[in-house]
């Protein structure tokens, strides 16, 4: 198959768009509507063949008939837009030039998401030319405004609720092929997402009395805001080991290496993965619990005046297996004051975790065999969010996974300076679909 260099010339001319979200409302969504329109002329196939809807002004559904419409849909998802670029970074290649150059194609969203989104379109647009009809239905849930929380995956999965069509396998971005995915394992891991973690933003408040600061109560707003966050440490919530990393230790210590025994060990003792990865701190301990950071702290207007008000901005990301209203009440608990208000911003559950031993597990892994053989497929449990968390309320199969190949050193310029994708793996990423798209048959036994 020789894509490649055709798809690193869709490519650049994707990433040449700069569909910003965060700065929709200086630059218009003209930009949006052009990509949009690069995308009619990229894929005729795709949009002679699939039914495309607009659903918002942001989300594009594509629905691809399958042979036996009594068959659950797999729903292929991605992201359009980027987030900005800060002017002072000093990129080799300008930003939004998708300059070929080393066998890569160089641009904002090269990776995050225009890459993983090409290599779907690659594999539905190479399929029709050769014919093919998946056995079940395909959707593309293309949105537009990832970056910035938007409403465009959101609303698509609402139609599919309203529609009551239950996807028998969502596909969204997530994890990669990676290399050295954990401290001491070798080799490449097609890390999986199987869940991802809830996010809530909490507000703590306190009134004081006001007055002169010569004279001053015991303890002031100010005082109280901040008791109450020095309260809340790593140790709030408890420490509980996902079955995704259970799993994922399963994997590694079935793995020869020097860690292999540790892995062993930590596999048939979640307790004591939960013990060991909050103890290491960072990202380990986040796998296993609800993290707090406190971010913003207002209080006082003058330096000699008693503030009448304080308070303090909290984010934290909900462990699976938690819930917004049980982390909040926790919050209070650990707080212990009731003169602090506690007040939810916003927060979103974490999602259920999706099954490693169904067909729709297996799928994916004959796919990255086709795509990566090197690597195996490896579930884990993400930190970030996703546009999938839309459907793992009603989608009991959600995974988080694209199919590109990315070492530590390229995935740190997501979001950074130099995106940019290996030309070799946008051939690998189509392979990848092709793969699952053409194994949609063979799953899911009848009733
Ligand atoms: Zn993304």
């Amino acid at each position: 198959m020789t894509t490649a260099p055709g798809a690193a010339q869709r490519l650049s001319r994707m990433i040449q768009i700069p569909t910003v979200s965060a700065e929709i409302s200086e630059r218009g969504s003209a930009p949006f509507e052009q990509f949009i329109t690069l995308l009619e002329e990229l894929y005729p196939g795709v949009h002679r063949h699939l039914e495309r809807e607009r659903i918002t002004e942001l989300g594009l559904l594509f629905r691809w008939r399958g042979a036996d419409a009594s068959l659950d849909p797999a729903v292929l998802m991605a992201h359009f837009d980027v987030v900005p670029v800060d002017p002072s970074d000093a990129w080799t290649y300008p930003p939004f030039d998708g300059q070929i150059a080393d066998g890569f194609v160089y641009g904002r969203g090269a990776l995050d998401d225009k890459g993983p989104l090409l290599v779907v379109l690659e594999a539905v647009e190479s399929l029709l030319s050769e014919g093919f009809t998946p056995a079940r239905d395909v959707y593309l849930s293309f949105g537009g405004n990832e970056e910035t929380f938007g409403d465009a995956a959101r609303t698509i999965a609402q139609t599919f609720i309203d529609r009551g069509i239950t996807p028998w396998l969502v596909l969204d971005e997530g994890g990669a092929v990676v290399d050295a995915p954990l401290p001491l394992v070798r080799g490449l891991a097609a890390m999986v997402g199987v869940g991802e973690k809830g996010a809530m933003t909490v507000r703590l408040s306190a009134r004081g009395d006001g007055g002169h600061a010569s004279a001053p109560p015991a303890r002031t707003a100010v005082a109280r805001v901040a008791r109450a966050v020095s309260r809340l440490s790593p140790g709030t919530f408890p420490a509980r080991t996902p079955a995704g990393v259970t799993r994922m230790l399963e994997h590694f210590a079935a793995r020869r290496g020097p860690a292999q025994r540790l892995y062993r060990l930590l596999a048939a003792r979640p307790w004591l993965t939960a013990r060991v990865f909050s103890r290491l701190g960072g990202e380990p301990a986040a796998m296993v619990r609800t993290t707090v950071a406190p971010t913003m702290f207002e209080g006082g207007s003058a330096a000699n005046v008693l503030p009448s008000q304080a308070s303090a901005t909290v984010n934290l990301r909900v462990a699976i297996g938690e819930s917004v209203a049980g982390t909040a009440e926790r919050l209070r608990r650990r707080i212990a004051d009731r003169k602090v208000k506690v007040d939810v911003l916003e927060g979103e559950d974490p999602s259920p975790e999706s099954a490693t031993d169904n067909a729709q597990f297996a799928l994916i892994a004959t796919a990255v065999h086709a795509s990566h053989p090197a690597a195996s497929a490896v579930p884990y449990v993400m930190m970030a969010a996703t546009d999938s968390r839309h459907f793992h309320r009603f989608t009991p199969a959600v995974y988080r996974f694209a199919p590109l190949a990315m070492s530590s050193e390229l995935r740190a310029t997501i979001h950074g300076v130099d995106e940019r994708v290996a030309i070799d793996e946008l051939e690998r990423g189509t392979r990848f679909h092709r793969a699952l798209i053409t194994g949609l048959g063979v799953a899911e036994p009848r009733p």
